[in-house]
């Protein structure tokens, strides 16, 4: 199991348009998912299926994810871990 942090992870994981195998850490600040897990982009056509740790350009923050977001991430950045 993975955690992913949407402040950290623009990825499937955290994306509001994902339906796959995922859960919310205690915090409800982190998205915890199995890094091979396999969901489906409800935005893309034909509702592709995607990898947790998959990435794209139309990421949006997943909405039950709590606190602010982070400063760029309704632009939806790539998948990238903050240094
Ligand atoms: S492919 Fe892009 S839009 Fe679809 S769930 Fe993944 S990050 Fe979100």
């Amino acid at each position: 199991m993975c955690i992913f942090a949407a402040r950290d992870w623009k990825n499937c994981a955290t994306c509001e348009y994902w339906v796959g195998p995922r859960t919310l850490d205690d915090r409800q600040q982190a998205a915890e998912a199995d890094g091979m897990a396999v969901g489906a982009c409800r935005l893309q056509k034909g509702h592709v299926r995607k990898y947790a740790t998959s990435s794209c350009y139309h990421w949006r923050r997943w909405s039950r994810l709590g606190g602010t977001p982070p400063a760029g991430a309704a632009a939806g950045r790539p998948a990238s871990p903050v240094a």
